[in-house]
């Protein structure tokens, strides 16, 4: 039997809600799981890869133990580049069954405010009050399709997200839109299930590069590149190790900067799967898309040739996420006003907190006010230990009487909170990151888009 009322309730159960419940397990801090284990990854078509290394793909613990590389390098697996998705699915699934067996494999449908409290309604038709929430549900709800794509039938355009199924596309002219990961990877799936096979990018496409492994590497190189979990570079070193940092970067640095950073790029070890096996159009766009006689009908548009028509069976969209809170389908309207936001995510104070007091997201909906960290696993590692503090921590005693003075969904004023007032070192580093780390096109690139 699980308590109908806790203090944290956790939705998602992917790195981060696994993280924080073995974190709030370890604390001892009541809590209870909402969602499926690992299922993003579970749902990943069989033979696709990991775009971070092994070691950059861990699930936090508070002893630093039972790694994603130990998990491979345990079961005879490749344990730096490439790694399966199903090998993480695994390893997640097991560190799950080991620290977190309660994890309750439920939806959450409803998640309200009453009093002080929130209130979150289960699939199963069960009411559970939390003091506490912590959202962590991934890119769940964010898949993009473009607009000119949006008004085709349903079926006829679907988005790489959740796609396993590629023998119904056997014979059928296929469009995959995009140029980053998930759509060459897709496309090379979808050609080797025997559809014909057509890619449209926007841009260029910035293949990752195939370099040494780190311990191939020269002293020299590894001090001027230095390697991180996301990636090479002074810039990405900073990002790991100095977390908190962009987070007292000005919005209109901090958030242009994550949008721009780390962009999509294809890994090196899928070019041999997609050149000379399919055509990729680099600069192209669809300009209308219509359906005529039973084919869709596209209109292109391709740099330095122009504008013509094709016609394909289906559409695939690799074209990305956009975070926006009011895509949460479970967050009630009432309650997602509350949330003061960055453009369309939520703004988040340093402890991951919203500006509806006792309510946290973590994962990729919590760049904006982190920056590229979080957007992937590597990030778990921060997010997880600052948002398992701060649930420890005895209340706030000045906040709880602003709150209550100020009503509701009201945030203590930043200058009257001095948990949230920077540290001189902490301003001279922002100072320093503003001006190193301007967003540039050619700005690094490995994201998993
Ligand atoms: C195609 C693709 C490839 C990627 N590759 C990488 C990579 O190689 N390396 C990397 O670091 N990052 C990668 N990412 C990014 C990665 O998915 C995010 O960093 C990740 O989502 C972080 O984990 P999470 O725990 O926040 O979310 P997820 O792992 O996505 O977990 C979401 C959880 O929320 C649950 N959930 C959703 N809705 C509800 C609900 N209503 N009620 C209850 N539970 C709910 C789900 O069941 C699930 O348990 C990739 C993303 C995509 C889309």
């Amino acid at each position: 039997m699980y308590p109908s009322s806790v203090d944290v309730a956790i939705i998602g159960a992917g790195p981060n809600g696994l993280g924080l419940a073995i974190y709030l397990r370890k604390r001892g801090i009541q809590h209870r799981i909402f969602g499926s284990p690992m299922q993003t990854w579970r749902d990943m078509p069989k033979n696709m890869n990991l775009k971070s290394l092994g070691f950059a793909t861990s699930i936090p613990t508070p002893d630093g133990r039972t790694t994603f590389p130990e998990y491979c390098r345990s079961h005879g697996l490749e344990d730096y580049e490439p790694i399966e998705f199903a090998t993480f699915a695994e390893y997640g699934l097991t560190l799950q069954q080991d620290h977190v067996p309660y994890v309750e494999d439920t939806k959450v449908t409803d998640l309200k405010r009453a009093n002080d409290q929130f209130v979150l309604t289960l699939e199963t038709g069960e009411r559970v009050r939390a003091k506490r929430v912590v959202v962590a549900v991934g890119l769940t709800y964010f898949p993009r399709i473009p607009e000119v794509l949006a008004g085709l039938p349903a079926g006829r355009v679907e988005h790489t997200w959740g796609r396993t199924d590629f023998d119904s596309y056997a014979n059928k002219d296929v469009v995959v839109v995009g140029g980053g990961s998930s759509a060459l990877e897709h496309a090379a799936l979808l050609h080797e299930h025997g559809a014909r096979v057509r890619v449209l990018a926007r841009s260029r496409v910035y293949w990752g590069g195939h370099g040494p492994r780190e311990w191939e590497r020269k002293l020299i190189d590894r001090i001027r590149v230095p390697i991180s979990s996301i990636g090479h570079g002074r810039e990405n070193w900073v990002l790991q190790h100095i977390p908190w940092l962009m987070h007292y970067l000005p919005a209109e640095k901090r958030i242009p900067f994550t949008r721009k950073h780390l962009g999509p790029a294809p890994a090196w070890w899928l070019r041999e799967r997609v050149d000379g096996k399919f055509p990729v159009q680099e600069k192209t766009v669809i300009v209308q898309a219509t359906v005529n006689d039973d084919k869709l009908a596209l209109r292109i548009r391709e740099e330095g040739v122009g504008e013509y028509d094709i016609s394909a069976d289906q559409v695939v969209a690799g074209t990305g996420y956009e975070v926006d809170l009011e895509r949460i389908t479970f967050i009630s309207k009432e309650l997602a006003t509350e949330v003061r936001r960055w453009d369309r995510a939520p703004k988040l104070s340093r402890h991951f907190e919203s500006s509806v007091a006792g309510l946290y997201f973590m994962g990729p909906i919590a760049a904006a006010s982190f920056g590229p960290l979080v957007r992937f696993v590597a990030g778990a590692d921060f997010a997880v230990s600052t948002i398992a503090a701060h649930l420890a921590r005895r209340p706030n005693t000045f906040g709880a009487v602003w709150r209550r003075i100020a009503g509701p969904g009201v945030s203590v004023p930043a200058t009257a909170n001095p948990e949230r007032v920077m540290s001189q070192t902490e301003r001279n580093y922002s100072r320093h990151l503003q001006h190193s780390l301007e967003p540039s096109p050619r700005s690094p690139r490995s994201h998993w888009e």
